[in-house]
């Protein structure tokens, strides 16, 4: 059995593992590279292997650094089954086509304002291109064995991150290997805590925030703490939270510190299609996350949908207190963007962060104090008050994610740590070492390993 790395290393981005066993391909994750511009090119650039050759796709869960690279995919030639949960499907099914949507409206925007090098600039992928992908998806259950042939078996277990989001553990007729995907929580405010799995030869860990530990501050009492001091001098509080997850943990706890009257009734807009879709499918996957059908409508209620791109607008003309909750997470496109550009340069006005911020990003930018951020172009100046809220994480740090591991039954015999930016990952690394006594190491980009053949250390 070997792995080769073909994202994820040295980024939290672009997750993409080829599994080769015998005669067997099988690519777990297939995302996106975000951030810097010198990983952004790499999803221009040919894919380092033949997408023909692929049997199979397995997609831990639904973020587009996970599975927005599935339309170029197809486009290459793959032609297999991409396989993921139910909820992963469901959320696939809006976010590809948004995904399409943003690439298209972005090479718009560059060809209008002309600042990208490439005339006319071409978008990554479209709309068709996404909605083809679609068509490869396969939903599977949790915790059920599914037989890829060539005697190699795969197996969902949900992971606590987001709706829909799996830890993968093939087994292979040489051994097995387990993929962390993006770990959760023990106590997210929606998702349930990650599951167990069956231990494996071989772990791919991520390690988001595996040099960090999360403040033990309440959600609530955090978004509460912001919300009133911006609201106190009628300031505008700009959110920009990932339409899927984040944005949703937004909602149902604005809906809760509301009916506490924990903070003033301000209006809150949610401005994004897609969140506001993602919003709805909560209800459809009881059982899955803590909330109740009723809870759900709650969340749901929670805000004011902004839909049409003229209300969008409408909503840069108004006076605060007031909130907007907009796509995307990092700042990196979106309707978010409009909203940074019409209330960054005031200083009665919040912008607050919600996730992690990846290194090249605005969001990072912003997360770092810089007192401008270019946006179409333009520069702006952040007069704002930037705040970061610390809780509302959707990874666990590095003492929850080695609690995970210490859940698992047998010690692996290697252990690779993807998914974080070198410090954290090097950090994962070496607690897993020196806590666990597990070899430990931190894969390059297209580097191959046989994990289980017997004299490498
Ligand atoms: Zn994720």
């Amino acid at each position: 059995m070997k792995i080769t790395f073909l994202g994820a290393t040295g980024t939290v981005t672009g997750s993409k593992y080829l599994v080769e066993s015998g005669a067997r391909r099988i690519l777990v994750d297939c995302g996106l590279f975000q951030g810097y511009k010198q990983l952004r090119l790499r999803n221009w650039k040919p894919l380092p292997i033949d997408a023909r050759s692929i049997d199979a796709v397995l997609l831990t869960h639904a973020h587009i650094d996970h599975s927005g690279y599935l339309p170029i995919l197809v486009r290459q030639g793959f032609a297999g089954k991409a396989y993921c949960t139910h909820a992963s499907a469901d959320l696939l099914r809006i976010m590809l086509p948004d995904s399409g949507h943003l690439q298209e409206e972005e090479a718009r925007l560059a060809n209008r304002h002309g600042y990208s090098k490439h005339r006319p600039a071409l978008p990554l992928y479209d709309v068709a291109e996404s909605l083809r992908a679609l068509e490869s998806l396969v939903p599977v259950d949790f915790e059920t064995d599914l037989d890829l042939g060539a005697q190699v078996r795969c197996r969902f277990t949900p992971a606590g991150h987001i709706l829909g989001a799996a830890m993968i553990r093939l087994e292979t007729p040489k051994g097995s290997v387990l993929f962390s995907g993006d770990v959760g929580r023990p106590n997210d405010p929606i998702m349930l805590p990650p599951g167990v799995t069956a231990a494996a030869d071989a772990l791919v860990v991520e390690s988001t925030y595996g040099d960090r530990r999360h403040p033990a501050v309440d959600a609530q009492a955090e978004l509460a703490d912001a919300i009133n001091a911006a609201a106190a001098r009628g300031g505008v509080i700009v959110v920009p939270a990932f339409a899927v997850g984040r944005a949703q943990t937004i909602l149902w706890l604005v809906s809760r510190l509301k009916a506490q009257r924990a903070i003033p009734d301000i209006p809150v807009f949610l401005n994004s299609p897609m969140a506001t879709n993602v919003t709805q499918i909560y209800g459809r996957h009881l059982g899955e996350h803590r909330l109740t059908l009723e809870q759900c409508a709650s969340m749901s209620t929670a805000a004011s949908y902004v839909n049409s791109a003229e209300d969008s607008k409408a909503l840069n003309l108004r006076h605060g207190p007031l909130m907007i909750v907009s796509a995307s997470g990092m700042a990196t496109g979106g309707r978010v963007l409009h909203h940074l550009e019409a209330f960054a340069p005031d200083p009665r006005n919040m912008i607050l962060l919600t996730g992690f911020q990846s290194g090249g990003t605005r969001g990072a930018s912003l997360a770092a104090g810089d007192p401008t951020i270019k946006i179409h172009g333009r520069l702006v100046p952040v007069r704002a008050e930037v705040r970061q809220l610390t809780s509302a994480s959707a990874h666990a740090d590095g003492d929850e994610l080695l609690d995970w591991l210490r859940r698992l039954q047998w010690a692996p015999r290697r252990v690779f740590v993807t998914h974080g930016e070198p410090p954290a990952a090097d950090r994962l690394r070496q607690r897993v070492q020196t806590e666990l006594r597990w070899a430990a190491e931190v894969p390059d980009y297209l580097e191959t390993v046989e994990p289980l053949e017997r004299g490498i250390p």
